[in-house]
């Protein structure tokens, strides 16, 4: 089988590198076992975009262009298995607001919003990427998906909690009947934060957790763990722990092959996440 070249930080089998018509993108066997759901993560690979973006980008705030993104979103939907027009998107900006996804929003992009829910069969939840965390759920039993963008900011705010919850409202999900992701973003070795963000996890997470989420540097700076600490939000929510796929990818560790912002700053295209109920 052919491979990417990604480094992993274990030699767990909880992400699939897939290329299908030439489109490289990762997958977790655990929702795909579900047997509801088309799902995936792409890569920096398989696109036509060029510069600072290339190849694969279908962000529209990076400054690509228009007409590489539209191909680029040909591509992805081609290889994942799902339609292009379908997509329906976040614009992120760091809040706990999740959507629920009607029929009528199929193609829609939702302002000040980092997470979606849906029961609708064939649309497809779109979010963006570059080190932070992505979150997927599948419930399996009332056919309701979730999708979520949770940064350190969104980590604090129990992001992936918020969404389970609204999963409950929404369509009677039960957390414990759910199966859920925790997509490529940074790892704790390539995760500096500084004091300010470290007292936020503090006053929002039980003590017994922090030596597991973070430690203190000699310079007074602190390693964090956002894959960690988003498995604990989602133990809160009633997620059981063997439900719970954690990516054993950094994008941070795999700069050639997954954007990150830590790796170039604001110059990068953006790495996307995508969930359909089938
Ligand atoms: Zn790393």
């Amino acid at each position: 089988m052919m491979s990417l070249g990604l480094r992993y930080k274990n030699n767990e089998h909880i992400l699939e590198e897939k290329i299908v018509k030439g489109v490289p993108y990762l997958s977790y066997p655990m929702l795909e076992n579900t047997g509801i759901v088309k799902h995936g993560f792409s890569t920096r690979l398989g696109g036509v975009s060029t510069g600072h973006c290339a190849t694969m980008n279908i962000s529209t705030t990076r400054g690509d262009d228009p007409d590489a993104v539209e191909e680029n979103k040909r591509r992805i939907a081609a290889a994942i298995g799902v339609k292009a027009e379908d997509f329906t998107y976040t614009f992120q900006t760091h809040t706990t607001n999740v959507a629920a996804v009607e029929e009528s929003d199929r193609g829609k992009q939702f302002m000040e919003t980092d997470g979606l829910v849906t029961n609708v069969p064939g649309i497809c939840l779109v979010t963006f990427y570059a080190d932070c965390v992505p979150l997927f759920f599948v419930d399996p039993v009332h056919r309701a998906i979730g999708l979520s963008h949770s940064g350190w900011k969104g980590t604090v705010h129990k992001m992936g909690k918020v969404t389970v919850e609204r999963m409950r409202e929404k369509f009677g999900t039960d957390p414990s009947q759910v199966v859920a992701a925790i997509g490529p973003s940074i790892c704790q070795e390539c995760y500096e934060v500084s004091e300010d963000v470290i007292e936020q996890f503090r006053e929002n997470f039980r003590k017994e957790l922090w030596e597991e989420l973070f430690y203190r540097k000699e310079n007074g700076k602190y390693q964090l763990d956002l894959w960690r600490a988003n498995r604990a939000v989602l133990m809160e929510a009633g997620i059981a722990g063997e439900r719970i796929a954690v990516t054993n990818v950094c994008t941070h560790c795999n700069p050639d092959i997954l954007f990150s912002h830590r790796s170039t700053g604001t110059d990068r295209g953006n790495l996307s996440a995508f969930l359909a109920l089938r």
